[in-house]
């Protein structure tokens, strides 16, 4: 299978009756980067910086972060690279910023949430990004997004940074995309109004499942209960995908979602534009978007709203 795999490297991800579609690659570090080209990715469509805050005991300075970008940045040749800032909290722990333990930690001090409060935090890294732009094609989005305030609060950030570097003289990037990630329900239902502020989504549906059905996507006694056929979820990403061209913006997903070969014509059928992937999914996918026709996606996509509850959804799907 491996070797009909490497028939799609170098191939365009496109359908048979010609729709185009992205296969973009996830990545936790910069050595995943030789896992990226390796298996054709079209661009990074999530770096989870965090693994660089994760495993030490201080913060990583601006310079530190600055030579982390700059070489996956060089190394993805021009390749979009969307990096998202800091998402710890959660699951992901950091301990020598001693943050007291919560009851509920996915709902809790997590992610954009902690940046903008740690404004010195979020800003060091938006120095080092900035900085590190003009060695490629940064696109940079937010996390955990639940209100149009933090999404307002966080640009404005990055602009008092932008305007800290000219003032210091230093180059960054004038055409850096500015995205959020779509894994809170409240974001997911007001995407109409979010679309009109930043300049793409990625749906993180690891998170937008265990918040949508209210199951703890590390807990083993509710997994069960985590289903992504379950229409509720099927409902809310044809919403977001349609709210998202109503505002002429693009939509990719880079939940785990993107890599599960049963959901792959269903997505194209709704319109995502870019599935980002892990990097050993990446020409499994695009084989499976090749192989498929478009109006056939389109009618499954149609089709599958009427569902009223999961197993014929699943059933249909696999
Ligand atoms: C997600 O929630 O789907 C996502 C991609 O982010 P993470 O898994 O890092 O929370
Ligand atoms: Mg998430």
């Amino acid at each position: 299978e491996k070797e009909e795999l490497k028939k799609y490297i170098n191939k365009k991800t496109i359908t048979k009756d010609g729709e185009s579609f992205k296969v973009f690659a996830n990545i936790a570090n910069h050595k995943d980067v030789e896992f990226v080209l390796e298996n054709d990715a079209e661009g990074v469509g999530l770096f989870r910086t965090e693994f660089i805050y994760m495993d030490r005991n201080s913060l990583p300075e601006e310079d530190e972060q600055f030579k982390i970008y700059k070489k996956v940045l060089e190394s993805m040749q021009n390749k979009p690279v969307i990096i998202r800032t800091l998402d710890i909290g959660g699951d992901k722990e950091v301990n020598y910023l001693n943050l007291p333990k919560e009851m509920n930690p996915f709902m809790g001090y997590r992610a954009i949430r902690i940046c903008l409060d740690r404004k010195d935090i979020f800003k060091t890294q938006l120095r080092a990004l900035l900085r590190a732009s003009i060695y490629g094609k940064l696109e940079i989005m937010f996390p955990m997004i639940s209100s149009v305030e933090e999404l307002f609060e966080a640009k404005k950030i990055l602009e008092e940074v932008k305007n800290e570097l000219k003032d210091e003289q230093i180059k960054f990037s004038e055409d850096i995309k500015v995205g959020m990630m779509i894994e809170v329900p409240s974001a997911a239902i007001l995407s109409d109004i979010f679309a009109k502020h930043v300049d793409f989504f990625s749906i993180g549906t690891n998170d937008l499942i265990q918040y949508f059905t209210a199951v703890d996507r590390t807990n083993d006694k509710v997994q069960s209960l985590y289903d992504p056929y379950n229409p509720a979820i099927i409902r809310i990403l044809n919403t977001i995908i349609s709210n998202a061209h109503k505002n002429n913006i693009s939509v990719g997903m880079c939940g785990e979602l993107a890599s599960d070969p049963s959901f792959t014509r269903l997505l194209c059928g709704f319109g995502l534009n870019e599935f980002s992937v892990n990097p050993a999914s990446v020409l499994k996918t695009r084989k499976n978007i090749c192989e498929s026709n478009n109006s056939e996606n389109i009618k499954l996509a149609k089709d599958i709203l009427n569902y009223e509850s999961s197993d014929p959804i699943q059933r249909l799907l696999s």
